[in-house]
């Protein structure tokens, strides 16, 4: 393996390969863009593309594409050739700037939620060139935005970009109103934590639920599974040591800073984390860490699974997105600091994400929900599906005296008043990593732990990034009126956190009482998927994102309508799977062991006379009435995926996350308790002991 400097990021055209390729008035042009966010000057474009094009044909690739990211929840891209022709048949190799900047791919296809029918099918890609074009399978890759004729997003880029706008141009506020006049650009950052599986390749091919749904919608528990804890941080296994090594080399390559990887909680779980970029960025690497894991774990004949729970009874995963802000000279906004200025800068901007969290619970919980995740959220595996903020017990007590006006005396004897004496840095809280709060302060940046593990993280980075800046421009709206800026400002942090109390929780999530005492609280508790998308047209909610431009209306409305429908279609293909598999695979091969077990009675009592037998007998009886009832279920199953009929779909998604999840629920219970008296010869499929720990 080569050293990771030397690979770092070669299959990228990254400012370093800019600066050689280009001219050096259109390479500080193009950086400008980058890096201050400035408007693309579009008459460098035929240079850059140019430039791309001869890069990348000297590092193999033949063709191009825009990469993007539509609402199904992966990247889409469709190749052309460089190759067009001169009239006299000879080949050239051509890429143009236009080409560079806008694509039209056929999205007829692609879901729009009603923004753009299929007689204006037409969707438009526009360069991103703040996010890197880089080569894959002989193709360079540009990342692009998706947009319909009218100019509606229809992609997860846009949104985050508008998002990251809102966000800079409201914490530029605040700073200047806070005497910083230097800051150019502040930026969210974000470093998310992929869990995933990987199970043998062979055993996958013989699971159809994993393959239809991502998940196992059977299978009784192994007699070992993840009690003894021995898996997590355990050594890794070579096969998966080797997955690993050829991962990073692949994303080094391009760019991608991965960075710590282990292995997870349960058998054939692990982890993979990047160091943290700006969130755009960061969300554009994590949709192609992902594609490349799956790859990578293709190479190695194994398959990676990213279902936030494809396993029942064992942990699920999850994708920790870590978020804080940054400015451009390189200060991150929530590190508290150490002059009292600073520490009131990182006070304000607490005091925002504290609002933005408790204001906008119910948009933070539409970021992240899907109906994989619904299995994690409030199962004791992950944080509850009730938002709340863990501070940690010194932070909390620094807000307690804010709030009191008292001074705060903190256990390394630092003394604090607001603005007057310095805050403590806080060090990460080891003694008590609060691993059940959906939303942890972890010492200069926050840690959103509800995201699932199949899910861009753009959603939930557009919902934080909104909250905040909507929350900022409050804030700076009053300060704006005020003649003392630093009392005013005290009085804004000492109301607001008063105001906001609610949505602090230091103690244990997963504890039946917290739910009790959310709801004392008021805080929101949506456990399902269709409990929550409602809020995403909320009057209060489209108010907030259509202010700053994030959404508009019919964007909001769209999006409301594919993710339930998304929810629904998920649901119903589980639903089929289910049944299919039942009729077709496990009452006959139950039937078959049954007929064995016949067999058997029969010929001993051939071989010993009138004696009786009980056990063959005990089974048969057993393993029918478990077939009556599988059978007799799966006619009522299929009677109501029958009656979801896509036509009103609220009435869907509620038939969906009652009837059809509890009947699916029964029929597995009878499934696994078969498995359990089944002979493994006839079970028709490799079982969860098979599947957990197939990997060595
Ligand atoms: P953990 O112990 O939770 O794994 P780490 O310190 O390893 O915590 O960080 C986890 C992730 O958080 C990494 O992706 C890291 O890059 C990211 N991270 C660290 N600092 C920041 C920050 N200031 N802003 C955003 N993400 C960050
Ligand atoms: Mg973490």
């Amino acid at each position: 393996m080569k050293f990771a400097s030397e690979l770092y990021g070669c299959d990228v055209f990254d400012l370093s390969t800019m600066k050689s390729q280009l001219s050096s008035a259109t390479f500080s042009k193009l950086e400008e863009t980058i890096k201050d966010g400035s408007k693309l000057d579009e008459s460098i474009a035929n240079e850059v593309a140019s430039a791309m094009k001869n890069w990348a044909i000297e590092k193999g690739a033949t063709h191009y594409t825009h990469w993007f990211q539509p609402l199904t929840g992966i990247t889409a891209e469709k190749h052309d050739g460089f190759i067009s022709y001169n009239g006299e048949g000879n080949g050239l190799m051509e890429f143009s700037g236009k080409a560079l900047i806008q694509g039209e791919p056929d999205a007829s296809s692609f879901p729009s939620g009603g923004l753009r029918s299929t007689f204006e099918a037409r969707g438009y890609t526009a360069w991103d060139p703040t996010s890197y074009a880089f080569i894959k399978d002989k193709t360079l890759c540009i990342p692009t935005a998706f947009c319909s004729y009218g100019g509606e997003a229809l992609d997860k880029k846009t949104p985050l970009l508008r998002s990251m706008d809102a966000l800079n141009k409201q914490s530029l506020r605040i700073l200047r109103l806070l005497g910083n006049s230097e800051v150019k650009k502040v930026t969210p950052m974000v470093g998310p934590e992929q869990e995933y599986f990987l199970i043998d390749k062979d055993l996958y091919s013989r699971r159809k639920d994993l393959i239809y749904t991502g998940r196992t919608l059977f299978g009784s528990l192994p007699p070992k599974g993840q009690e003894l804890e021995d898996h997590y941080f355990g050594s890794i296994k070579p096969k998966v040591q080797n997955f690993m090594n050829d991962l990073n080399e692949q994303l080094w390559k391009l760019g991608i800073p991965a960075k710590t990887e282990h292995n997870e909680v349960a058998p054939g779980q692990h982890e993979l984390a990047p160091i943290y970029e700006s969130s755009n960025i960061a969300t554009d690497h994590n949709q192609l860490t992902m594609e490349m894991m799956q790859k990578v774990a293709e190479k190695h004949d194994m398959v990676c699974l990213f279902h936030e729970k494809p396993f029942d009874g064992v942990n699920g995963s999850g994708k920790h997105n870590n978020w804080s802000i940054t400015t451009d000279s390189g200060i991150n906004l929530l590190s508290p600091g150490k002059t009292p200025s600073e520490n009131e800068q990182f006070l304000l901007f607490l005091t925002a994400v504290l609002k933005a969290v408790d204001d906008y619970q119910d948009l933070i919980r539409v970021g992240v929900a899907s109906a994989g995740n619904d299995h994690r959220l409030g199962a004791s595996e992950a944080p509850p599906a009730i938002v709340s903020v863990y501070l940690g017990s010194e932070l909390a007590e620094v807000l307690e005296a804010i709030k009191e006006d008292t001074a705060y005396e903190s256990v390394q004897r630092t003394y604090m008043k607001l603005g007057v004496r310095s805050l403590p840095t806080f060090q990460r809280d080891t003694t008590d990593r609060n691993r059940t709060s959906p939303v942890a302060f972890t010492g200069n940046k926050f840690e959103f732990r509800m995201l699932g593990s199949s899910d861009s993280t753009a959603c939930l980075n557009v919902m934080l990034n909104s909250a905040v800046a909507d929350t900022l421009r409050i804030f700076a709206d009053e300060l704006e009126g005020e003649k003392d800026i630093k009392k005013g400002l005290h009085e804004l942090i000492r109301r607001e956190v008063k105001a906001h109390e609610r949505i602090v929780f230091n103690g244990n999530g997963y504890d039946e009482s917290w739910v009790e005492e959310a709801e004392r609280r008021g805080l929101l508790n949506l456990k399902t998927t269709p409990d929550c998308i409602p809020y995403l047209i909320a009057e209060k909610n489209i108010a907030m994102l259509t202010g700053l431009k994030v959404y508009s209306e019919s964007e909001l409305r769209s999006r409301y309508a594919i993710q339930m429908e998304n929810y629904c279609k998920t649901i119903m293909i589980e639903a089929k799977t289910m049944s299919s598999l039942i009729m077709k695979s496990f009452l006959p091969s139950i039937d078959r062991y049954i007929d064995s077990l016949c067999d058997a009675a029969g010929k001993r009592k051939e071989i010993l006379g009138e004696k009786e037998f009980s056990y063959e007998k005990d089974l048969i009886k057993k393993l029918s009435e478990l077939n009556e009832q599988m059978y007799k279920g799966t006619g009522e199953l299929d009677q109501m995926i029958e009656d979801v009929d896509g036509v009103d779909i609220e009435k869907d998604a509620k038939l969906i996350k009652t009837a059809v999840l509890d009947k699916m629920t029964e029929l597995r219970k009878a499934c696994d308790q078969a498995e359990k008296l089944c002979a493994k010869e006839y079970w028709p499929m490799p079982d969860y002991g098979d599947l957990l720990f197939s990997i060595d």
